[in-house]
């Protein structure tokens, strides 16, 4: 059991509650409806449980969180418990590295997209060229 004091502790479960992180997924939603890009499924039971998946052409999107995962661009290290919090980083993007080497061992191409940066031109290329590289 970690040893953290209280307000780390509400710190952590407040996090928590946005996990499923709605409004970053939505805005995933929107981006692939705008662009008619079909075919995909949300959270399908496979390793690491994708936030998106194509199934047919074995293509999984994660959007990753930028607080959870340690986003270079805008993450910033609460100020306390900091150990707790970078061990908590860490172990994180050491899950997702683990996600992405068993997926690409199972015939998946992975692609992993910072919540900050959905709406950027560069997410939608990579993903028409992630989706259509397939055919
Ligand atoms: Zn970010």
């Amino acid at each position: 059991m970690d040893t953290v004091d209280k307000a780390t502790r509400s710190r952590y479960m407040s996090a928590v509650k946005s996990r499923g992180n709605r409004s970053t997924e939505m805005k995933m939603v929107r981006l692939l409806r705008k662009n008619k890009l079909k075919g995909w499924r949300r959270h399908k039971r496979i390793t690491g449980t994708p936030d998106f998946c194509w199934p047919v052409i074995k293509v999984a999107l994660f959007v990753d969180g930028c607080f959870w995962h340690g986003c270079p661009r805008c993450y910033n290290l609460p100020k306390s418990n900091v150990i707790f919090w970078k061990n908590k980083v860490i172990g994180n993007r050491r899950h997702d590295k683990r996600v992405n080497l068993i997926l690409r061992a199972q015939g998946w191409k992975v692609l992993r997209v910072w919540g900050c940066r959905i709406n950027e031109k560069r997410t939608l290329l990579r993903l028409r060229t992630a989706l259509h590289s397939q055919n």
